[in-house]
């Protein structure tokens, strides 16, 4: 009888040690925790729909309504040659077309070229141009930029976007607007105007200047490009206007795609 207890007790004992190996074993092979339940759908918000992209037979319309209306529209940033239009556009930054002009009548009476700039100086430079907003660091700017001019394309501007992009204070759009302006080149300046026309419109829709740029220069034909610029700041500047687009006198309000437009 005690034999069989003592084995009874060893059984007991060889079991008692077991339980810690099959509860490791049993940590092991624990399910994985429920994955977590996907959230409900919160109730729907309705996008709305993408616009319905232009035909070319529609962007051809609206260039040739634009053209009939302004055949040669012109830029509003007075410039004497290609040089003072850099000088212009590298100070339009976050300025208005009207407050640069005030500011470089008398800035371009006297230095039309990159030698007479330098020749002016920063201090007097800083002087004329003390209207325009951030003008301390665009003064900097426009004499470091006729230094290179001389130092590096002989006094001239450079004629590629490349180049024009390394010029202290000079970006793609001022790359964009001399290489048009100044040298009858199909590119598209993308200012707030035309990015805001370029997307309402959905003619190129983006969200980055660089992509309405590319949009356009995608669906504008060819006839069209050299003022195409142009048209399109001109539209939003006068009639697609930010707060209160003018759709009642919209040359295009029956291409237009925009949800919002009021007629
Ligand atoms: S219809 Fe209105 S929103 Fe559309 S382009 Fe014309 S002004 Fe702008």
């Amino acid at each position: 009888m005690a034999k069989i207890i003592r084995s009874s007790v060893g059984r007991k004992s060889s079991v008692s040690s077991a339980p810690r190996k099959s509860a490791k074993k049993a940590v092991k092979a624990s399910p994985k925790p429920a994955a977590k339940k996907a959230p409900k759908p919160k109730s729907p918000k309705l996008k709305p729909p993408k616009p319905r992209p232009w035909t070319p037979a529609e962007v051809h319309e609206a260039f040739s309504r634009f053209r009939k209306a302004n055949p040669e529209p012109k830029g509003e940033l007075e410039h004497l040659n290609p040089y003072t239009l850099l000088v212009a556009v590298v100070l339009s930054a976050q300025a208005t077309d009207a407050g640069v002009n005030k500011a470089t009548r008398a800035l371009f009476a006297v230095a039309d070229t990159p030698a007479k700039m330098l020749e002016l100086g920063e201090e007097k430079v800083r002087e004329y141009i003390k209207t325009i907003g951030l003008y301390r660091n665009k003064a900097k700017n426009v004499i470091a930029l006729s230094e290179k001019l001389i130092a590096e394309f002989g006094g001239e501007v450079p004629r590629t976007r490349a180049e024009i992009e390394t010029l202290p204070g000079a970006g793609r759009k001022t790359a964009n607007v001399v290489l048009n302006m100044a040298y009858g080149e199909h590119t598209m300046a993308v200012d707030t105007h035309v990015f805001r026309v370029g997307n309402r419109t959905g003619m190129a829709p983006g969200n980055t200047p660089l992509e309405v740029e590319l949009g356009l220069e995608k669906v504008i034909p060819s006839e069209f490009m050299l003022h195409a610029h142009h048209w399109l700041i001109l539209h939003g500047r006068y009639t697609c206007l930010a707060r209160k687009p003018r759709c009642e006198v919209c040359l295009i309000n029956d291409l237009c795609r925009w949800p919002e437009k009021t007629v």
